[in-house]
């Protein structure tokens, strides 16, 4: 990395606490508490697209579930591990650093929050180097998806674990060029979204080599820690276990 871009970084860094800070002074108390950067407030911020965003590092709903899940259903930061974070936020960054045993790497295509700037498609990395990954709602910015997924797995050492999270909103996975305009507006929504995602989206990682099981975890938790941490209800977390 050169010397001006480490220069940006610091000071992007530098700018991102301060306003977290100032954000936080408005929301003093203890109703409600972020799992990825540990604080409490009076309540989260809400914006048009009805998404809690904590005042302080701007975590979202299935980040929130995502940090609690990973402390709770994965052990993480318990053992030692070389961790793989694609397309990083601020606010899981915070999360992974309070754990000494992780050693955090991140990629992103251009991202200047990411440690490399790399292609998931192409991840210059060597076989087997990471023990866990994460790809959250990253694909389906992906053009070339299963080549995306291949990468993981080639990362991945035997018998780690990756997070993959997509969207599933149709019946079946469709790209963007072969949709109507109908099903662009009212399917597939997002403007930079490459294709709209079908339950058939598990085969896509199983083809990879991936086995996987789909936590319900979010279903077992109580209401009252569902409304405190703000958590996403829909979300179903997906591991996919690289075989031994
Ligand atoms: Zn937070």
């Amino acid at each position: 990395m050169n010397s001006s871009r480490n220069l940006g970084k610091v000071i992007g860094e530098g700018f991102r606490i301060l306003a977290a800070h100032v954000r936080a002074t408005f929301f003093p108390g203890n109703k409600v508490e972020c799992t990825c950067c540990g604080r409490s407030f009076s309540r989260f911020l809400y914006s048009p697209y009805m998404t809690a965003r904590c005042p302080f590092c701007m975590s979202i709903e299935r980040y929130r579930l995502l940090c609690k899940f990973l402390v709770e259903e994965m052990d993480f930061g318990q053992v030692r591990m070389r961790f793989l974070d694609i397309a990083p936020l601020w606010c899981f960054k915070l999360f992974c650093r309070q754990f000494t045993n992780v050693e955090y790497v991140s990629v992103d295509i251009r991202s200047p929050l990411a440690d490399y700037k790399m292609d998931i498609q192409s991840l210059q990395f060597d076989d087997e180097s990471f023990d866990a990954v994460l790809c959250y709602h990253v694909l389906e910015h992906v053009p070339d998806d299963r080549k995306a997924i291949r990468e993981i797995f080639r990362v991945l050492r035997r018998g780690g674990w990756a997070l993959v999270q997509v969207p599933i909103e149709a019946s079946e996975t469709k790209e963007r060029e072969e949709m109507t305009p109908y099903e662009i507006k009212n399917v597939l929504r997002w403007d930079d979204h490459l294709r709209s995602y079908g339950p058939d989206f598990f085969d896509r990682l199983k083809e990879a080599g991936f086995v996987l099981s789909i936590s319900d975890f979010v279903t077992r938790l109580p209401n009252e820690e569902v409304e405190r941490f703000g958590l996403d209800l829909k979300e179903r977390i997906t591991v996919c276990k690289k075989p031994a």
